[in-house]
């Protein structure tokens, strides 16, 4: 029933034929993951792989979905053993294909072993720690070359550490003592079917339709870390009626949040059809600042459901794990999610609808002061996705990264409700086209592709526009300024004061900096190490560069407050501020030619026209 709603994907690789799958719903492949010693960050997998006699290539997933690049990890698979009758058989890697390994399978058998270690833990890529982990099954697993990943069928198992529970949206789950059976499930919704693990866990449900469901499963690293205030829970509980009003549709048969509150395993939020992997901070449910600064993340996963999941742009939708992701139309994928993920996390009250405004001052102003796109078109970033989402270190904005498509994507796909609603004199929005978008009413998790084209045709049945003109210019060229229309046509006007900015003081709560991206040009930690420097600003006319030390401001030894008072005198016609700095061990003094005082973005209203924004944020549902 489930197999048959599973349409065969539209992929991108063009000319692909499936070679038959040897592991059906009869005869499957089966994997039992040993996450017994998960806390400890090594898993063993045992795996039986159905296969012909001969040469016979097995393959380690490479290009992930949601991860959206080549990032399957496959420095984490160890000790790679694989056998036929209990015979161990030589394999080799393949040379050009690093992900796929070939053995010669010895006549009359039907199968082979494959055992090996999942090594969990790497530099930016912590999946367990003393109290929960978290499991992505293609970590964990090897599977035959060249097949369809949905018509290729594994019956998987987990076998947890004594006294943790898990939770997933893998189906016909049966437990004996620690093992964990699950139904004969097929590769793709397998991939699709991220587990979580934990000795601390609390369940919540969020919504309840006889048996559909969207339930909250959380983990976390201490106990106290559950204790969700109620005002925050009820704020979640709104989420799935808010996005079935904005939607008009339901593409799942029930839904799970899995949620870790680990420092440890960090910040990170993969989207799935019937589940999404949410990673957060230990205090994510506790600390308010943290709803302000990430108050979308369960709402975004969320929305991918419907749009990334059920509606995937044609080309990034491939038959199986091996053939390339093409990225580039991720500025709906990803840019229109941005937006509505934020839009249900207002709606819902997870961040006061009222708080909007400010939040999107920051999008805006981050975006404006990027140097780079003045070469760099949206369009370029989500082609290059794989290798933007790799982008670190200094000069990030001349540099640009994969945040940029979220960021940027939200302005555009604002200024497009804008425009669905000033033309329509409020008749319409985008929620009209993300109801059409998302048709029929009710499905499993099926998957409808679209391209470019498809989504211009449809936007332009619920507002006649040019929109194709209007994706060129704001997404296929460089566009100096980002999309400034909307904030005018929804009663605001963008403007710089000296008043902090509530999102980037809550975004700096665990680790405080000076803010001065807007002002003179550059971002210092506390203790005066520059952070960045925005490329033609005082500070880059100054001299300033990621990595140096401030020593002293005008003499005096660096502080915060010293340094404040300094760019404060400044303003009142004061000298340039003298900087004495030290990097690599040498010393110079540079000269910081700033007079426009300390600056942070706002919103403020334009008096005597409608509030669009606040109409926007107003809960939907009934
Ligand atoms: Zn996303």
């Amino acid at each position: 029933m489930l197999a048959a709603l599973l349409a065969p994907a539209v992929g991108s690789a063009a000319g692909f034929v499936a070679k038959p799958s040897l592991a059906t719903q009869q005869d499957p492949a089966t994997l039992v993951l040993d996450a017994s010693r998960a806390a400890d960050g090594i898993m063993e997998v045992r795996e039986r792989i159905p296969a012909t006699a001969g040469s016979f290539t097995v393959v380690y997933p490479k290009w992930i979905p949601g991860e959206h690049g080549p990032t399957g990890p496959l420095n984490d698979l160890a000790a790679l053993r694989i056998s036929a009758d209990g015979a161990p058989l030589d394999w080799r890697r393949d040379p050009n294909d690093l992900y796929a390994f070939h053995v010669n399978v010895p006549a009359g058998t039907q199968a082979i072993d494959a055992d090996f270690d999942v090594l969990m833990n790497a530099p930016d890529d912590v999946m367990s720690s003393h109290s929960l982990a978290v499991v992505n099954w293609n970590r964990a697993l090897l599977y035959q070359d060249g097949i369809g990943s949905h018509e290729y069928f594994i019956k998987p198992s987990i076998v947890l550490p004594a006294d943790w529970e898990f939770a997933t949206a893998l189906r016909g789950a049966t437990q004996s003592g620690s093992r964990v059976d699950f139904a004969v499930t097929p590769l793709n919704m397998l991939v699709d079917s991220p587990l979580d693990l934990g000795r601390y866990v609390r369940k919540w449900d969020l919504w309840r339709d006889g048996s559909a469901f969207v339930q909250l499963d959380a983990f976390a690293d201490h106990p106290q870390d559950l204790d969700i205030p109620t005002s925050l829970l009820h704020a979640y509980q709104r989420v799935p009626d808010e996005a079935f009003a904005l939607y008009g549709s339901r593409h799942f048969v029930d839904y799970h949040a899995l949620l870790t509150l680990s420092d440890a395993v960090g910040f990170e939020g993969i989207e799935h059809h019937q589940s999404s992997d949410d990673r957060a901070p230990e205090d994510f449910l506790t600390d308010p600042d943290e709803s302000l600064s990430g108050g979308d993340l369960i709402t975004h996963e969320f929305s991918h459901s419907w749009n990334g999941k059920y509606r995937r742009p044609a080309d990034l939708t491939t038959p199986n794990f091996q053939v390339p992701q093409l990225t580039d139309l991720l500025w709906v994928y990803e840019g229109m999610n941005q937006y509505l993920g934020d839009l249900l996390s207002f709606r819902a009250g997870i961040r006061e609808p009222k708080q909007y405004p400010e939040y999107l001052a920051t999008v805006y102003a981050e975006m404006d002061t990027e140097t780079g796109r003045a070469t760099t078109p949206l369009i370029d970033l989500t082609t290059g996705a794989p290798y933007y989402f790799l982008a670190r270190g200094d000069y990030g904005a001349i540099r640009r990264n994969a945040g940029d498509f979220y960021s940027e994507g939200e302005l555009v796909w604002l200024d497009v409700d804008t425009i669905i609603r000033e033309r329509s004199h409020g008749a319409r929005s985008l929620d009209t086209f993300l109801h059409r978008y998302t048709e029929p009413a009710l499905t499993g998790p099926i998957v409808k592709t679209y391209t470019r084209a498809e989504i211009e045709t449809l936007l332009n049945e619920v507002e006649p526009y040019d929109w194709h003109a209007f994706f060129d210019k704001y997404v296929y060229h460089t566009s100096v300024h980002p999309p400034v229309d909307e904030l005018a046509r929804a009663g605001w006007r963008f403007v710089y004061t000296e008043k902090p900015n509530d999102f980037i003081t809550a975004s700096q709560a665990d680790d405080p900096g000076i803010t001065g991206w807007y002002s003179y040009g550059a971002d210092l930690s506390a203790k005066g190490v520059v952070r960045d420097v925005r490329e033609g600003s005082p500070a880059w006319r100054a001299g300033l560069a990621p990595g140096m030390h401030i020593l002293a401001v005008d003499n005096q030894e660096f502080s915060a407050n010293v340094f404040a008072y300094a760019v404060k005198k400044a303003q009142n016609g004061g000298a340039p501020i003298s900087l004495i700095t030290s990097q690599t061990g040498w010393f110079q003094t540079l000269s910081l030619d700033y007079h426009d005082g300390i600056r942070y973005p706002h919103l403020q209203r334009i008096d005597g026209t409608p509030d669009m924004l606040g109409a926007i944020m107003v809960p939907r549902a009934k």
